[in-house]
Formats: C-alpha cells, sequence, structure tokens
C-alpha cells in the first residue's frame, strides 16, 4: 500500500502516518525530518536546505526528488510507504508518477487532512518538539510530563525554527499557492481521499482505516 497524506503544515499528517504505520507495518517517510536530520548531523544537504526551512520556504524540488525515489526503493519498502510532506510541488508529484510508472507501479491513496488556517495558526503556536529524538507536543493540547522535557528521552523540548509565527504564516502561503494544487492532481488520478483534520485523533484514525480498508 502506498500512501500520500497531503494538507497543510501542522494539519497532522505526521501523527495519522504514524498510526497507519503502526497499523500497517509500513514505514512513513517524511522529508521534514530527513532534512532535519541532515541540518543536526551537518552534512552538505543539511547545509543547503537550511536557509529554505528557516525562511518557511520549499527546499528546491531538485533536493528532494532523488533522495525520496532513492528512499522509496529500500527493502523497508517493498510493502509499501507513507510520504509525509512529499510530493510538495506539481513537478514532484510529476517526478513520483514517473518514477513509480517506471515500475509498472502507483499510489494508491492520497489522504488530504483538512484543516483551515486559524486553526493551523493556533496549533503550531503552542507545537513543541524535542532537540533530542523529534518527539512531538504542544503545549496545550499534548503537553509533556514535566514542562520542558522529553516524556520519551529526557531531551530539551524546544519551538522549531520554522514553527515562529511569522515563518507559520509564510508556510501557509507556500502550501496554498504550490502544494494545494496537488489535491486536483491526486483527485484527476482518481486516488484522494480526505478527512477532517479537526477531529480527535482516534476519530481520525477511524476516518483513515475505513478509507484504507
Ligand atoms: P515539514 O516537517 O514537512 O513541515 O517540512 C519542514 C520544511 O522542510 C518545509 O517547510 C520545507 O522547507 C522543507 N521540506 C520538507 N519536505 C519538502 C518537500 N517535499 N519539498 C520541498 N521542501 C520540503
Amino acid at each position: 500500500m502506498k500512501i500520500i497524506m497531503l494538507g497543510a503544515p501542522g494539519a497532522g499528517k505526521g501523527t495519522h502516518a504514524k498510526h497507519i504505520t503502526q497499523k500497517y507495518s509500513i514505514p512513513a517517510i517524511s522529508t521534514g525530518d530527513i532534512f532535519r536530520e541532515n541540518i543536526k548531523a551537518g552534512t552538505e544537504l543539511g547545509k543547503k536546505a537550511k536557509g529554505y526551512m528557516d525562511a518557511g520556504k520549499l527546499v528546491p524540488d531538485e533536493l528532494v526528488c532523488d533522495l525520496v525515489v532513492d528512499r522509496i526503493n529500500q527493502d523497508d519498502c517493498k510493502n509499501g510507504y507513507i510520504l509525509d510532506g512529499f510530493p510538495r510541488t506539481i513537478p514532484q508529484a510529476e517526478a513520483l508518477t514517473d518514477a513509480l510508472k517506471k515500475q509498472d507501479d502507483a499510489i494508491d491513496f492520497a489522504i488530504e487532512v483538512k484543516v483551515p488556517d486559524d486553526v493551523i495558526i493556533e496549533r503550531m503556536s503552542g507545537r513543541r518538539v524535542c532537540k533530542g529524538c523529534g518527539a512531538t507536543y504542544h503545549i496545550k493540547n499534548v503537553p509533556p510530563k514535566k514542562e520542558g522535557i522529553c516524556d520519551e528521552c529526557g531531551g530539551e523540548i524546544i519551538l522549531r525554527d520554522d514553527d515562529a509565527p511569522e515563518t507559520v504564516k509564510k508556510r501557509l502561503e507556500v502550501y496554498h499557492e504550490q502544494t494545494a494544487p496537488l489535491i486536483e492532481y491526486y483527485d484527476k488520478l482518481g486516488v484522494l481521499k480526505a478527512i477532517d483534520g479537526t477531529q480527535s485523533l482516534e476519530k481520525c484514525a477511524e476516518d483513515i482505516d475505513k478509507i484504507l480498508g
């Protein structure tokens, strides 16, 4: 099963991807996480990506497409995968479609997580992430047991650079301009499904399970 999660930054794509991973035992691949790991490790890719990310812009397509195509050809993706944060532009979607077509393959589901902008802004201003292991929290909705300390690894919990309010606004603009057209793209391919991302996590998971069958 090959699945794409679509939706604005902060819509909950990563959280729902984790649910699918656990239930269907297929890996979730987050391009944002790959870039953050590369920045942390100080790689060339990380150095190239950081400026774009901190400004709330997209990393250029040529830095993303090959990386994802390589990743989905690895062994653990044999039974499928969930892409979280890719594709984000029409050229990226076309590159993915073409790469899969060469193997006589295609995406099975593109799941759009629908959340209005004002809810996204409220959510992201409270979002926090562990500097050590990347676990995510929300100061109101999912607080850590001890303020500022990660439940999982004891690391420091911080506001992601690109979750700063001005950057969030920029990321939403970029989403509407460059990523939202993918909804129509996958609708035309006949694989688009949508869930209401403002519901509880449990209800979202239930709706996803119904889609995936
Ligand atoms: P995310 O964690 O998915 O919100 O991604 C964080 C940031 O990484 C984005 O704002 C972009 O700067 C960059 N990024 C992640 N995935 C992509 C992609 N598919 N194409 C371009 N930039 C990306």
